[in-house]
This record gives structure tokens, C-alpha cells and sequence, in this order.
């Protein structure tokens, strides 16, 4: 059963989101450009326009449409949730009034999960109801693709952890409230039976950011991503979320939404330059006739909505085998999910940077100004090629997933496709009838 259509009531819904991400979001993209300005809870723009905003995104229910019902979500699924996000990936605010936004997603899974009691009453629900924010930290100075560099280390004291290490650009720190980090517990194992997952409570003694981090273009020594140290940092043992070892395993499930939630919205940022590139190219004139009378210049338009269309064809696929995935529990659907959302991550910074590229050339001047957004829109390609893991471990993902199912050829010489060799098989498959035929002639 294949069928590519939107249901009526759905679409009724997109189509809101839409208007209200247009007309009443984006402003706020032009009004507070920083990118950690939308997760201040202190600021007056969260209390005078955000959180009436939020409140009307309730009413709509597309409120954490992430999130299961029992968490205050939606529980739509990744499909339908992969056309909302392209909706919301239109601007930098969007996620935040829709209650959507990263790292706070997946943190709320985690806690929802492992989380006591007490610790969801005083975290989990201010997270879901969107009045405070939150920091996932994994990524240590020393390196972050390779988890099996890290260091920082909690060892168990009486009735607590003690933790000393680094973490480096766990985004948003300097507005969370509490920090959710992967530390190693058992550094004679391999990292992913050996590291755990830990609750921080801002404010516990021992936690300081040594620096503010930003990305290319802020000022520097000032950022939302902190470099945090950890010196006898204690917490008590209940701020172990989850099994002690059981880190990476957390880290792996909350990190694969986040991927795939990347790449949705990637697809609507390039969906957003699509249309500033026809709309330029109609616009402006050279040799007496619009852009668009120029072969080369259509081209570009073209490439770059079949490498959108082929883009996020695979960011429908990917959700979809997510969410066959958790609706069959079956775990050969699990790896075709991973595969999936691995060939995503991959595929997600080539898709902005060519489309972002190409939408800058054709504006000119224009395009490499402050006076259009194409060159965030352009960094956002690099951005996406590190964060949560960088393209080459993704690529080997896939290979890894894809080399489980390659077989050796029989004859490892020539192969199972060397055509004398099927010849030859083919001529004594049909060796009967080519006889027959041989002797009508
Ligand atoms: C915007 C942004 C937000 C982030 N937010 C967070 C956050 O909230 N919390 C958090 O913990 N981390 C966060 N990170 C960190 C991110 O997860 C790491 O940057 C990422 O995992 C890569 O680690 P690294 O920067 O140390 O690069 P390295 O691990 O040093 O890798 C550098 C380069 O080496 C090459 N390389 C590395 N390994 C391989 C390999 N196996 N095969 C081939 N080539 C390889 C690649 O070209 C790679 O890009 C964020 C990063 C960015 C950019």
C-alpha cells in the first residue's frame, strides 16, 4: 500500500500551522535573531509573546506533537510529525512555541522513563509545559565522535556519585535548569556497557561552565554552548537515570529521533530557499529579460528541488520505518530504522549546503549579505554535518548495516555476476528448449 496523500483533517491542521508559523513566529526570527534567545525563560519575550503563542498552539493540539499522549504530546508519529517540522523548520523560533525544540525532546524522554517520582514532578513537567529548558551533555574537549575517548567519570561514594571530568558544547546551558549527562562509571569495559546516564540539577556544587561557546559568526568567549568541568560534583544515587552501564543505550534512542527531527526540518529550511530562489529569479532582470530566461539559472532551480524532493522523500521513509519500527517492536525493524535515520543524518548537510548555495549565487550581492538569512541558512549545512555525530561515522553506519547482509561470491574471483559464468548457467537451464529451437530452424 503506497500513497503519498495527506489526510484531509491533517492537512486542515498543517495548513494552520503553516499561517501561524508565517505570520506570527517569524517575526520573532527578525525581532530576536540570537540563537539562544529562544531558550532565555527569563526573558520578556518569553513571557509577553512566547508563552501566549504556546497557549494557542495548544488550543490547535500541535502542543510536543513529539511527545505521546502521556506526556502531553500528540503522539501523531514520525510521518505526520515530518510534515509539521517542515512547517516549523522554516524558523529558528518555531520549535520553541510548538514544544519541539532540541535537546529538550529527548531529555523528556529519558526522564519520563527513568526519572522518580519527585524528579518528574520538579523537572519533567515544568520541561513538557515548556516553562524551563534543559542540556544534554556527552561530548567531552577531547573528542566527541569517538565516545570511546571519553573521561569524565562518576564513581560511587555512600549513598551518591561523585563526578570529575569535562563535557564540551552541551548546547543551551546557560538558560537549563538542570543538565542530563553520559559519564563513564566502568572504564574497564567498552564505553557503550561502561558509561551512565546522570540527572544535574543546576546548582549542584562542583558543575561550572569554564566558557560559553557560540557558533561561527557570534562574538566569541559568549555562547549557549557551555564547556562544563565537573570537579567532586555529587549527586545522590536516585540521579542515576537508568541502569548503571545502560548510558550509551539511552544516548543511542534519544539521539535517533533527534537525527531524523534535524533533518525534517532541514527540508523546510530548503523548501524556504526554494521559494526565495523562484521568487528571485521571476524578479530580477539581466539582458533586457528576467533571471529566468537564463537556461543556466533554471537549471539551478531545478537541481535543487529534485535534490529537495529526493531529500525529503527519504525523510518520509525514515520516519515511516521509525514508526513501523515502534509499532512492531521487531528488531530487524529497529535496524532498518537505524539504517534509515543514519542515511538521513548523512544526506542532511550536502542537501542544505547545495540548496543554500545555489539560492545565495543566484541572489547576488543580496545573498552573501546580512540582509537576507541565506548564509545562516549556508552554516546550518557544516552545523548539521557535526552535531550529533559527523557524516563519515553515519556513512559507516550504513555500510556497517548494509556489509551485514553482503554474501562472498562463490567464485571470489569473478563474482555471481560474471555474465560467460551465467551464460553458461543460463544455456543448461534452458539447454532442452535451445535444442527444440536449434532443430525448427
Ligand atoms: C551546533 C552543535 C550543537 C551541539 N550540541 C551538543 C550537545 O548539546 N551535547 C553534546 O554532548 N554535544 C553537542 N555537540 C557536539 C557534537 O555532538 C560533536 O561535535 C560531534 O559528536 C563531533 O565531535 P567533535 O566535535 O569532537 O569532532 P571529532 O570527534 O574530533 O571529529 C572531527 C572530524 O574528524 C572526522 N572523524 C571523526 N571520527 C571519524 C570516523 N570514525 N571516521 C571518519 N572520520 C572521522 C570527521 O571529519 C569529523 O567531523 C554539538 C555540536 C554542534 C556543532
Amino acid at each position: 500500500m503506497w500513497d503519498f496523500s495527506t489526510e484531509p483533517d491533517f492537512q486542515e491542521r498543517l495548513d494552520w500551522a503553516d499561517r501561524f508559523v508565517r505570520e506570527e513566529v517569524e517575526p520573532l526570527d527578525l525581532l530576536f535573531p540570537g540563537t539562544t534567545e529562544p531558550y532565555d525563560r527569563e526573558s520578556g519575550v518569553f513571557r509577553e509573546i512566547v508563552r501566549p503563542l504556546q497557549a494557542r498552539v495548544r488550543e490547535a493540539k500541535l502542543w510536543a506533537a513529539h511527545l505521546s499522549p502521556e506526556l502531553g504530546g500528540m503522539g501523531m508519529g514520525q510521518v505526520k510529525l515530518a510534515l509539521l517540522n517542515e512547517i516549523l523548520g522554516r524558523c529558528m523560533w518555531a520549535p520553541m512555541v510548538f514544544g519541539t525544540q532540541a535537546p529538550d525532546s529527548g531529555n523528556a524522554e529519558i526522564l519520563a522513563h527513568y526519572g522518580t517520582e519527585e524528579q518528574r514532578r520538579e523537572f519533567l513537567e515544568p520541561l513538557l509545559d515548556g516553562r524551563i529548558v534543559s542540556t544534554y551533555a556527552m561530548t567531552e574537549p577531547t573528542g566527541g565522535a569517538d565516545p570511546g575517548g571519553f573521561t569524565c567519570r562518576a564513581v560511587r561514594d555512600g549513598d551518591g556519585w561523585v563526578i570529575d571530568g569535562e563535557k564540551w558544547f552541551a548546547s543551551n546551558y546557560p538558560y537549563a535548569a538542570f543538565v542530563i549527562a553520559m559519564v563513564v562509571t566502568d572504564p574497564d569495559v567498552p564505553v557503550h556497557k561502561g558509561s551512565s546516564m546522570f540527572l544535574i540539577p543546576r546548582g549542584t556544587p562542583g558543575m561550572e561552565q569554564v566558557r560559553g561557546t557560540g557558533l561561527g559568526g557570534e562574538p566569541p568567549g559568549e555562547g549557549g554552548h557551555g564547556y562544563l568541568r565537573f570537579t567532586g560534583c555529587r549527586v545522590p544515587a536516585e540521579n542515576l537515570l537508568g541502569e548503571p552501564g545502560a548510558g550509551f543505550a539511552i544516548a543511542q534512542t534519544r539521539l535517533g529521533g533527534g537525527r531524523l527531527h534535524h533533518a525534517m526540518r532541514a527540508a523546510g529550511q530548503c523548501r524556504r530557499a526554494l521559494e526565495m530562489m523562484g521568487e528571485r529569479i521571476v524578479s530580477r532582470r539581466t539582458r533586457g529579460g528576467p533571471l529566468s530566461d537564463q537556461q543556466a539559472v533554471r537549471q539551478q532551480l531545478a537541481d535543487s528541488w529534485i535534490q529537495l524532493e529526493q531529500f525529503r522523500l527519504q525523510v518520509l521513509h525514515a520516519a515511516w520505518q521509525v514508526d513501523r519500527a515502534n509499532a512492531t517492536g521487531e528488531r530487524e525493524h529497529a535496524r532498518a530504522a537505524r539504517l534509515h535515520i543514519s542515511a538521513v543524518k548523512a544526506a542532511t548537510p550536502g542537501t542544505l549546503v547545495d540548496i543554500a548555495y545555489r539560492t545565495i549565487h543566484v541572489h547576488g550581492a543580496l545573498g552573501v549579505s546580512n540582509e537576507l538569512p541565506l548564509m545562516r541558512l549556508w552554516q546550518s549545512g557544516p552545523t548539521l554535518g557535526i552535531a550529533d555525530g559527523p557524516t563519515e561515522v553515519h556513512k559507516d553506519v550504513v555500510a556497517r548495516l548494509l556489509l551485514q547482509r553482503a554474501e562472498p561470491a562463490e567464485d571470489g574471483l569473478f563474482g555471481s555476476y560474471h555474465v560467460p559464468t551465467r551464460l553458461e548457467a543460463a544455456r543448461r537451464k534452458y539447454a532442452g528448449q535451445l535444442e527444440k529451437m536449434e532443430e525448427a530452424r
